[in-house]
């Protein structure tokens, strides 16, 4: 069992991304079972303490990874440190090199029309050789039927991208019917992989401002940001109340 940090109640693993790689890969690899893993930022764990249906989906996950700063901040502010963040997007590009050295095939799903198709193909141009078990879009497929047209791929890994809260919903409610496959919900990635999205430059992530870049360019998600500071204050009033 690997250690987690209780942050505002969700478990985050102590877990590097090379470590998670290697858990994954002897998963695929050995086990019949299933991986249902979370990338968390500040927003995901504060939509979790304001809507019970979503923070019970949440907690199903195997794996609830650091996806960027933020949550890197708060665990160490509950002198609980993680290792290092793990952004999903780097995760989605480690387990599609992974997928193509192995041979597992995956299932892009969410994201606009269209922009998966494109994201599978410029995949496949970075992978050599990568199986697309399909694609499909997160608007016109949703529920039962998504999940009976993915289940006919039979896929190892499925990238589910529809943003919080949808994308984890939808893999707690279907999870059981892909009982090999590893599910990971990764938000705006297919935006940022098929090129309609630029993702930070290096200097702004290397520096943990990746939020102040997306803040400068996307600022209708400004308002979205305000749960940044938001989540470092419920934090501290977790320390508090934990020191009494
Ligand atoms: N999305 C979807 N179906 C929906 C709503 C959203 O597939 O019903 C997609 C949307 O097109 C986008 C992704 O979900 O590609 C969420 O992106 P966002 O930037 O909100 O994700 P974040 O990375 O911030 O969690």
């Amino acid at each position: 069992m690997v250690k987690t940090t209780n942050i505002l109640s969700i478990p985050v693993a102590q877990v590097t991304r090379a470590e998670i790689l290697q858990t994954i890969t002897q998963h695929l690899k050995t086990s019949d079972e299933q991986l249902f893993i979370v990338t968390a930022n500040p927003e995901i764990i504060m939509l979790t303490k304001e809507q019970a249906a979503y923070k019970n989906a949440v907690l199903q996950a195997d794996f609830v990874l650091p996806d960027g700063i933020g949550v890197i901040v708060g665990a160490k502010m509950l002198n609980e440190p993680l290792p290092e963040k793990i952004p999903g997007y780097e995760l989605v590009h480690d387990l599609l090199a992974l997928s193509s050295k192995e041979g597992f095939s995956v299932f892009f799903y969410g994201a606009k029309e269209g922009i998966a198709e494109q994201a599978a193909r410029n995949a496949q141009e970075l992978y050599n050789g990568l199986q697309i078990a399909g694609v499909m879009d997160g608007y016109q497929f949703q529920g039962e039927d998504a999940a009976k047209r993915i289940e006919e791929t039979n896929p190892h890994i499925i990238f589910v991208a529809m943003g919080a809260p949808r994308q984890e919903q939808w893999i707690a409610t279907y999870k059981e019917r892909f009982p090999n496959a590893v599910l990971i919900g990764v938000g705006g990635s297919f935006d940022v992989l098929s090129g309609t999205v630029k993702r930070a430059p290096k200097f702004w992530t290397n520096n943990n401002l990746e939020w102040l870049y997306r803040l400068l360019t996307q600022p209708t998600r400004a308002k979205r940001m305000l749960k940044i500071p938001k989540f470092l204050v419920a934090v501290l009033k977790e320390r508090m109340v934990g020191r009494k």
